[in-house]
Formats: C-alpha cells, sequence, structure tokens
C-alpha cells in the first residue's frame, strides 16, 4: 500500500532546511504522499530512509519501456482512473500479430504491410507501435526466424509471443539489444514464469506474463520482481471482452490505491473472428486500461478507428487541440489567390485545409489565434471577432502577399463582416456555413 504522509515523514531528516522547495520536512512528506514530488527532491534523506520510501516514490503503474531509440514506447505511470480529472499521459501501444505458422514470404508481407500502418489525423502521425511474433507452431527455430523476420520487414519493435521461456530465449537471443517485449502467453505453469524472467533478465527485456486471474498475478508478480524484472505487463488470462474490460478496470483501480503486485501496465487481446469486433475491442481496451493492446487487426479500416480512438483518449480534455496560429499557403499560391480566414481549432482548421485542397484552387488560409476554439464558440468568447481577425492578418504579412483586398470569413459569422471591414479596410466575403460549402465557393463564386 502507498505511505501516507506521516510514514513518509519519519524517514526524512527533519530539519526543515527547504533545500527542496518545501518550508518544512513535514510539507513536503505530504506533497509526496499525494504522488506530486519525487522523493530525490529531497538531498539529505539517508540510504537506509531511501530504502524504507521506495514503494512511495515509486508511480502506482511501473513505466515499462519497448524497442530501442526511434522505435521506443513507453506505456504505464498512470495516475487516474477517469481523464476529465486529469489527462492520460502514455497511449496504449498497438500490436498486430504475425503468426510463425505462415510461410516466409507472407510472413514477411504481413510484417512489411503492419509497418506501413501510418496515418496522419489532425496534423498529428498516427500509428502501430509494435509487431506481435506470435510462436503458434511452438517451433523454437520457427519462432526465432519469424522474429528476426518481423522485426526487419515492419521496422518496428517487437512483442514475442511463446508459451515456452526456452522458445522466448531463442527468439530473443535474436533480436539482441533491440528490447522486445517477451510475452509468456501461457497462464497454467508459474514455472514457466520464473525461467522467462531469468530470460528477460539476461536479456535485459520487459516482460509480460499471463496468470489464471488477478489473485494469481498477484502472487506471481513479486516472485519475478525479485528475480530482477522490474518492467513487467501483466495478463489477467481472460479471453473475452467482458471479463477482459472487467480485469483490466480492477487491475487500474488497485494500482492506483496503491496494490503494487499490480502496478504494472496491463496487456489485452482481441480474440474476436470478426473483424469489425477486432476493431471494437481493441478500441475498448485502449478506453479502459490497456497499456498494450495485441490485434490481428491489419486493413487501415480496422486500424484507423483503433488509432483515432487513442489519440482522442490521450489528449488533454481540458485543453482544445489547436493548430498554430498562421498564414498557410495550400497549393501554388500567387497574388491572386484566395485568402480564408479560420480560427486555430485543429478540427476547423484541418476542414477547412481539406476542402481547400479538394477544390484544387490555391488559397491562403489564415489560422486566428483563439486559443483553439472553434468558429462559434470563439465568436461567442470574443475571440474571434473584428479586431483578432485584422491583427491576425496585419501580423501574416498577406498584404505583401497577393494584390487584391478580399477576405473571406465563414459563414456562421457573417455579422463580424462590417466590423472586418471598418478594422481592415478589406473586403469581406461571407464564406459557406460549412467547411463542405468551400470547393463550390472557390470555383464558382471567388474572384479577385
Ligand atoms: Fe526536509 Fe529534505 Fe526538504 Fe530539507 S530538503 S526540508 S531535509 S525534506
Amino acid at each position: 500500500m502507498a505511505l501516507t504522509g506521516l510514514e513518509i515523514y519519519k524517514q526524512l531528516p527533519k530539519t526543515n532546511c527547504k533545500d527542496c522547495g518545501f518550508p518544512t520536512c513535514l510539507a513536503f512528506a505530504m506533497k509526496m504522499a499525494a504522488g506530486q514530488v519525487p522523493l530525490d527532491k529531497c538531498p539529505h534523506v539517508t540510504a537506509e530512509g531511501k530504502a524504507a520510501l521506495e514503494s512511495a516514490s515509486r508511480p502506482p503503474i511501473q513505466v515499462v519501456r519497448i524497442g530501442t531509440d526511434a522505435n521506443e514506447i513507453k506505456v504505464g505511470n498512470e495516475t487516474q482512473l477517469y481523464r476529465h480529472e486529469e489527462k492520460f499521459y502514455r497511449p496504449a501501444a498497438v500490436a498486430v500479430r504475425v503468426s510463425d505458422t505462415l510461410d516466409e514470404a507472407a510472413l514477411a508481407e504481413r510484417a512489411k504491410a503492419i509497418g506501413q500502418l501510418v496515418f496522419e489525423r489532425v496534423g498529428t502521425r498516427i500509428k502501430v507501435n509494435l509487431v506481435a511474433v506470435d510462436n503458434a507452431s511452438g517451433d523454437a527455430a520457427r519462432f526465432e526466424l519469424a522474429a528476426k523476420l518481423a522485426a526487419e520487414k515492419s521496422g518496428l519493435a517487437c512483442v514475442l509471443m511463446s508459451a515456452s521461456a526456452a522458445n522466448l530465449a531463442r527468439a530473443a537471443a535474436a533480436l539482441s539489444g533491440q528490447r522486445p517485449l517477451l510475452y509468456l502467453t501461457d497462464p497454467t505453469d508459474p514455472t514457466e514464469a520464473e525461467a522467462a524472467a531469468a530470460v528477460a533478465k539476461d536479456n535485459q527485456c520487459p516482460l509480460a506474463v499471463a496468470a489464471d486471474g488477478l489473485e494469481a498475478l498477484a502472487e506471481l508478480t513479486p516472485k519475478l520482481a525479485a528475480a530482477g524484472v522490474e518492467e513487467l505487463v501483466l495478463d489477467p488470462g481472460t479471453r473475452t471482452l467482458k471479463e477482459t474490460l472487467e480485469a483490466l478496470t480492477r487491475i487500474r483501480r488497485l494500482a492506483l490505491k496503491g496494490f503494487r503486485p499490480v502496478g504494472y501496465p496491463a496487456i489485452a487481446l482481441t480474440t474476436a473472428d470478426d473483424p469489425t469486433m477486432q476493431a471494437v475491442e481493441a478500441s475498448t481496451f485502449i478506453v479502459k486500461y490497456a497499456g498494450v493492446v495485441v490485434t490481428d487487426a491489419i486493413e487501415p479500416w480496422q486500424i484507423l478507428p483503433i488509432l483515432t480512438t487513442r489519440q482522442d483518449i490521450y489528449v488533454d480534455p481540458q485543453k482544445p487541440v489547436a493548430v498554430e496560429p498562421k498564414l498557410n499557403a495550400v497549393g501554388e499560391v500567387n497574388e491572386q489567390s484566395p485568402l480564408l480566414v479560420t480560427t486555430n481549432f485543429s478540427l476547423s482548421y484541418y476542414s477547412v485545409e481539406g476542402e481547400v485542397e479538394a477544390s484544387r484552387v490555391p488559397a491562403y488560409i489564415l489560422s486566428v489565434d483563439t486559443e483553439g476554439t472553434s468558429v462559434l464558440t470563439a465568436w461567442a468568447s470574443d475571440k474571434f471577432n473584428a479586431e483578432t481577425i485584422t491583427q491576425a492578418m496585419k501580423k501574416s504579412g498577406i498584404e505583401e502577399r497577393v494584390a487584391h483586398r478580399k477576405v473571406m470569413i465563414p459563414g456562421f459569422v457573417a455579422v463580424l463582416s462590417a466590423g472586418v471591414e471598418d478594422e481592415s479596410g478589406w473586403s469581406v466575403l461571407i464564406g459557406p456555413k460549412e467547411a463542405s460549402g468551400i470547393p463550390s465557393y472557390l470555383k464558382n463564386q471567388w474572384q479577385a
């Protein structure tokens, strides 16, 4: 269990020296108990005190690193049950499975396709993070070959899935230095888990272990930690959507209450045969509360909603997603190109940009700083008004880029037209209310 402020205080020097930035040792202890300051902010705590306080300074959910360099992804270290209380920090890793029962050509092709599952959404690149190599054959040599091929062809870090610690050892050695997640999938034999821990320790890899339920997991993880594997990932052994969802929720709740044996990220597998349900399962596990999701879904139409869900869940709900407020050129603009104005709310901006691209009419889009709020919200809060639009136009240098003096504002804020004309001296054109009307407007009504 997590330590209380008073329990922490007992281990501090009690000199009230203020070197930690707090007026007293007690104030520091209370902040540390709340998880708001790490122990190393006190430079005077003794080695004995440090050892006693280790559990209090560890995050409630251990950080686990998978892969290296550009492929490295960290999962864990979440502190909340509900994202409206504070944001979630470390997006779940999405892994797509490839079986070592495939022949070499098919395996290489699938791994390559997994590595190409990259999309751009609201200005951000979203992608599959891992290739999960499944030792479905049970054969060590096939598994080793599949691991090498999958890593090479996908260009991603790996999850190595096997029921055998010996097979994991062989594949891990083949990916030496790449820090794959070793995943012992058989929940029935705790001694195999201890053998897998030795493999993980020898290869300096994180280890995922399956167990037959949460109670069995809670008994197993202290043994694995004592064997020297700090970075663990938990598989509660459930294989239906309902049971896995319940298990993931229990793990998160217990971990946040300070129950250390389950204070690790969890891994969840989609098990549905139906391709649509695979996407539904993966998205559900991302929302609550998997650190790693392994799925057979590989089609872009399956993966995009999974990654979109992840992107939406891991943004700060208290901060609108914003783009940089600036003048943007779309296409081969010239001095006769139209000027459209919108806000810097990313969905507003990218809706407009997408429609301008679709129109094939090169144009300037000026995104005005409205602190990431949409057109109507910004107008209602007086962030998108004649003055802010005119200031943004002046700052952008648009006067030197176009020969005309016409600016198009969104149809929803037509009421601003007179004010913008007065402030800027430019003619205001009332654009369509919806971005979808932009192509037709630019082609049929725009004239410099
Ligand atoms: Fe106390 Fe350590 Fe802070 Fe000094 S630095 S006030 S000893 S907690």
